[in-house]
C-alpha cells in the first residue's frame, strides 16, 4: 500500500535520511527502530508530507535549507509532491512523537477535533471504538488533556489519530517515557487496532524489544540509513540483531 524509494533529507548539509527505501503492505505492522537521532521522526515527516511544510516554513522564514528527494507511492499513486492535508485525506495519518495533544482541551474535545475528516456517523462509531480499545479513557472524557498521565495522553493521541479515519497510521515513538506496564497496554491496543480496523501501521521506537512481538516486518536505522531489514522471524534469527538490539 505504501512504498517509498530512495528517500533523502538534508537539513542544510546534514544528511538526516540517507537513501531509505521502505514498504508497508495492506493490514500489516512495520517497525522502524533506531537510536536517538537515527532519523525516525524525519522519516515519519517525509511519509506524512509534513516535511514539505517544514521546508516551506523554513524557506519563508529564511531559515535552514531543507532538501528532500526520492519518491513515495500510496495505493499506486505518486504522492511525492502531495501536501500533508491531502495525504491525511487519503488515509495517511501521523500520530507525532511527544504526543502533542491539545493540553487545554478535554479528552472529548481532543477526540472531536481529530474527527474533522470524518463523517458524523464515522466520528460516532470511532469514538465508541476508541473507548472500547482504551477503556481507561471512558472515565476521563471531561478531563483536561494536560492533566492526564503520559500513558493516558498517548492513548488520547492515538485515539485522536484514529478519529481521522487512517488507512495507514504512523506512530512516532508512542512508548517514549512510559512504564513497562503502560507500554504493554499500548502495544496490545496497537495490535488490536490494526486487526479490528484492518489498517496498516508503521511504528517507530528507539528500543525494539517491546514492539517486536507485533511487527510483521522491520527496518533498523542508523545515522539516517536502513542498515538492516527483514521479517520478524528473519531479524529474530539474525545474531547481529540479537546482540545489538536485544542485548542477548
Ligand atoms: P529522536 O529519537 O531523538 O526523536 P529520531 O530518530 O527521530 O530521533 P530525527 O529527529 O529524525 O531522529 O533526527 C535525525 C537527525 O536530524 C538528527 O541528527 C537531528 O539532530 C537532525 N535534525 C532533525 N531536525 C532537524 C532540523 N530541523 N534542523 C537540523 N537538524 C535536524
Amino acid at each position: 500500500m505504501l512504498e517509498a524509494n530512495e528517500l533523502m533529507v538534508f537539513y542544510e548539509n546534514m544528511l538526516a535520511l540517507n537513501n531509505i527505501s521502505i514498504q508497508c503492505s495492506e493490514n500489516s505492522i512495520v517497525g522502524v527502530f533506531g537510536a536517538n537521532s537515527a532519523g525516525k521522526s524525519t522519516l515519519m515527516y517525509a511519509l506524512s508530507g509534513i516535511m514539505l511544510d517544514i521546508r516551506k516554513k523554513e524557506e519563508m522564514a529564511g531559515g535552514e535549507r531543507i532538501t528532500i528527494s526520492g519518491d513515495i507511492r500510496f495505493h499506486d499513486q505518486d504522492i511525492t509532491s502531495l501536501k500533508p492535508s491531502l495525504r491525511a485525506k487519503s488515509g495517511i495519518i501521523l500520530c507525532p512523537e511527544r504526543r502533542r495533544i491539545f493540553k487545554e482541551s478535554t479528552v472529548l474535545e481532543n477526540l472531536k477535533i481529530g474527527g474533522f475528516l470524518a463523517t458524523k456517523a464515522q466520528a460516532k462509531d470511532t469514538l465508541e471504538y476508541i473507548l472500547h480499545v482504551f477503556p481507561a479513557l471512558k472515565r476521563l472524557k471531561s478531563r483536561i488533556g494536560g492533566f492526564l498521565s503520559g500513558g493516558e495522553q498517548q492513548m488520547l493521541a492515538i485515539g485522536r489519530a484514529l478519529m481521522a479515519q487512517p488507512k495507514l497510521l504512523l506512530l512516532d515513538e508512542p512508548l517514549l517515557g512510559l512504564s513497562p506496564l503502560m507500554q504493554a497496554t499500548l502495544i496490545k491496543a496497537t495490535k488490536a487496532i490494526q486487526k479490528e480496523k484492518k489498517i496498516s501501521i508503521i511504528v517507530s521506537e528507539q528500543y525494539a524489544r517491546p514492539v517486536f512481538p507485533i511487527v510483521d516486518y522491520a527496518y533498523i536505522l542508523e545515522n539516517g540509513a536502513a542498515v538492516m531489514e527483514g521479517t520478524r522471524q528473519e531479524l529474530m534469527d539474525n545474531p547481529d540483531v540479537k546482540s545489538a538490539y536485544f542485548g542477548v
